[in-house]
């Protein structure tokens, strides 16, 4: 799997959101199994090493714990692979689960955009482990069961393959020069789907690429009190990303601050995304230090608890 570089403020930033995820990754129709641990207690071990070995959910209730970047689910459920409106991409990667207010919220706002955007469906990307926490590749949040990618594509009108959905790309939105999107790709339809997620009540953000912010901006119409749940937000130009509020029974979810009431599409808003520092980052004269990676002893407590459980029939 491959990493992007990313600036040094985006990896500060990435404790708080998503660091981009590569919905144009392509995976395997026969994904290697990871080797066992040699020693699975060992405290110092990377928490993604211990819930990235998690096939099956944890046999509690739902709950998630913890916060977006810091944190797992207990009692998650799959979404299906196949719905009435949508379809789930990259299945080697098993990232198809999530609290069941997500399930729930994704299959709700898939069936409202074929009715509004006139789209067969959609194509879901990563949503979280089967036990949430920390992954090998890809995200900094996706650890709770509450945060979904969708992909800027439509469905198409068939049930795609495994290897399709393994193997196909997702579409570049944004314009070569960053500062608008692409109008070869972006189209009228893009809008509805994004406000059909933005305006359910339990959507706590929407993370898109700064040029589709500036685009959404341009083109809504009549109400666009929305507009303050979509953020801006590194990457994100293939894909948005759906961002539950802790769901109720919850009580060790972390909630994150509200975004703030404006629109956020003033140029002084939107200033710092098309700034050239963030345009055109500066490799650091000193490469940083890479992070460690979270341990379990980092995470919540209950978190023991989710990795310990049995397995979910
Ligand atoms: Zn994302």
């Amino acid at each position: 799997m491959r990493f992007r570089l990313i600036p040094v403020f985006a990896l500060m930033s990435a404790a708080l959101a998503a660091v981009p995820a590569q919905a144009q990754d392509k995976g395997s129709v026969n994904p290697k199994p990871l080797p066992p641990l040699a020693n699975p207690s060992d405290p110092n071990i990377a928490a993604k090493e211990l819930f990235g070995r998690k096939l099956a959910p944890a046999a509690l209730a739902p709950q998630a714990i913890g916060f977006y970047a810091k944190g797992c689910v207990a009692g998650a459920v799959a979404l299906p692979i196949n719905g009435s409106a949508w379809q789930v991409m990259r299945l080697s990667r098993n990232r198809n689960w999530g609290h069941p207010d997500l399930i729930a919220l994704l299959e709700r706002v898939a069936i409202k955009v074929q009715k509004t955007a006139g789209w067969p469906g959609l194509l879901v990307g990563d949503m979280s482990q089967p036990r949430g926490g920390p992954m090998f590749t890809g995200h900094a949040s996706h650890q709770i069961g509450l945060d979904a990618d969708i992909w800027l594509t439509p469905m198409p009108n068939r049930q795609l393959s495994r290897e399709e959905r393994e193997e196909t790309s997702a579409v570049m939105m944004v314009r070569k020069d960053r500062l608008d999107i692409d109008p070869s790709t972006w189209t009228p339809t893009h809008l509805p789907v994004i406000r059909a997620a933005a305006q359910e009540p339990q959507v706590e953000r929407i993370f898109v690429n700064a040029a589709i912010k500036k685009a959404l901006c341009r083109e809504a119409k009549g109400d666009r009190s929305w507009l303050s749940k979509v953020r801006p937000m590194y990457g994100h130009d293939y894909h948005f990303h759906i961002r539950m509020k802790c769901p109720p029974g919850s009580a060790n979810c972390e909630a994150q601050t509200p975004p703030a009431d404006g629109e956020g599409c003033s140029t002084g808003d939107l200033a710092y995304w098309f700034s050239d520092a963030v345009l055109h980052p500066k490799p650091p004269p000193v490469p940083p230090k890479p992070k460690p990676p979270l341990t379990l002893a980092n995470l919540p407590s209950e978190c023991r608890q989710v990795l310990q459980a049995p397995d979910a029939k």
